[in-house]
């Protein structure tokens, strides 16, 4: 078991004060993790009646390695990673046009790198906070109001209570934003993209195996793991399409729309979106804003800079950016003004290199747009995997 970030508690008695998170997943939990290490009464609000779990696989890799070891968290990251997976780029005769081969962790080396199941992080993760503080589950702040030492908070089940700072880290469609920054249609891009996620408690595809099949704008993935595949469709779309959000039905319809007549295994798996009673479906944006604080709240994770799934980072950038925020208020202590500053500066250029990755890099991996990109990405993923 390595060491916790003990380094950190003798500054315990420095912060005081109460402060509030909202939302319990990557970003949230992470930040309640340093806020109590920081020293601070911590309450987390959660609007769901439990960890929002589900979802394909968070990759730990790069700084965040460095972030979960000092939170004490690494050994136990270990011990739950998947078996390394391999990818597989298919034609529509389900012949493998490119390979990326399975790469097993190099222990304490640079390149050190897992993948676990977001369930099992999310419980890692809540295990190391829940002793320590109070996670409202089922709960949601209504309003925040300002005042000359901190922020009252209304909570949806009625209360008022008062913060010394207050963190929002709800998403991609925080509400802590909103309440905060105001209308935000302005900070979400969309980026081309719609993505269907369906994750099935069966094998489609052996085990620790990724298969790709792309036609130009469109993408079928399969990942298999353990004893569950995630069934991914992707499509480009200039424009955004209106559609109910709560009208699953429209949704598969616009899925079958895009891809009956497809090779490979699309027609077994329009099957899988037909049977799905429930799914993630939703536009791939990116959020950009040029601040991520105002007065005594800061936001964290998606709710302040979601790089897309098309990043294959949403999960490292919450825990990277807790960790910031938590370094910068350990340097300016009580000046919230100076820290919120500095974490910005300092996580800002890593932000935008992982949301320029996604868009130059991650969004024409996944999706390409014509035959000739398809086989670009083809070769360029041969290349890079034979010199690895
Ligand atoms: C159920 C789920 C499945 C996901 N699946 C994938 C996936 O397959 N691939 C992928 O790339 N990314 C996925 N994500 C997003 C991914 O988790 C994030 O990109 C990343 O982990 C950043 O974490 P975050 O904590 O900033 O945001 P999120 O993980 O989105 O967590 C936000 C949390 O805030 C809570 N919340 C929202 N509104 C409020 C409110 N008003 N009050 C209180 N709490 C609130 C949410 O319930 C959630 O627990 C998923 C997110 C969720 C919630």
């Amino acid at each position: 078991m390595e060491a916790q970030d003990g380094g950190r508690l003798r500054h315990a008695a420095q912060a005081g004060g109460r402060v509030l998170i909202s939302g319990a997943s990557f970003a949230g939990l992470a930040t309640a993790y340093w806020m109590k290490t920081l020293g601070y009464d911590v309450t987390v609000v959660e609007i769901a009646a439990g960890l929002r779990k589900g979802g394909t696989p968070v990759d730990i890799r790069g700084e965040t390695i460095g972030v979960v070891r000092r939170m004490g968290l690494l050994d136990a990251i270990r011990r739950k990673a998947l078996p390394p997976r391999r990818t597989e780029f298919k034609n529509a005769d389900d012949i493998t046009q490119a390979r990326i081969p399975a790469r097993p962790a190099v222990l304490d080396s640079p390149d050190e790198e897992y993948e676990i199941d977001r369930d099992d992080l999310l419980d890692i993760m809540f295990g190391a906070v829940c002793a320590d503080v109070d996670i409202l589950f089922g709960t949601s702040v209504l309003r925040l109001q300002e005042t000359s030492d901190g922020v009252s908070a209304w909570f949806s089940d009625g209360a008022r209570q008062d913060f010394t700072l207050v963190f929002g880290c709800d998403g991609t469609r925080s509400s802590t934003r909103r309440l905060v920054f105001g209308n935000d249609e302005d900070v979400m891009h969309f980026m081309g993209l719609y993505s269907f996620l369906k994750v099935v408690d069966r094998r489609l595809i052996e085990s620790n195996v990724t298969q790709i099949f792309s036609v130009p704008g469109k993408t079928v993935m399969l990942n298999g793991y353990d004893d569950k595949t995630d069934i991914a469709f992707g499509f480009r779309s200039d424009r955004e399409i209106p559609y109910e959000h709560r009208d699953i039905e429209q949704q598969k319809q616009l899925i079958r729309d895009q891809f009956e007549g497809l090779g490979w295994r699309i027609p077994d798996l329009l099957k899988e979106v037909d049977a799905a009673e429930d799914f993630y479906f939703d536009k791939l944006c990116q959020i950009r804003m040029p601040a991520w604080s105002r007065g005594r709240v800061a936001l964290v994770g998606d709710a302040g800079y979601c790089p897309s799934p098309a990043a294959g980072m949403g999960g490292s950038m919450a825990i990277i950016g807790a960790a910031a925020l938590a370094d910068a208020l350990e340097r300016h202590g009580d000046d919230h003004v100076a820290a919120f500053r500095d974490y910005d500066e300092g996580l800002r250029p890593f932000v935008e290199k992982v949301q320029e990755d996604a868009m130059s890099f991650g969004l024409t991996m996944f999706a390409p747009e014509t035959e000739a990109a398809i086989a670009d990405r083809d070769r360029r993923l041969a290349e890079m995997s034979a010199e690895r």
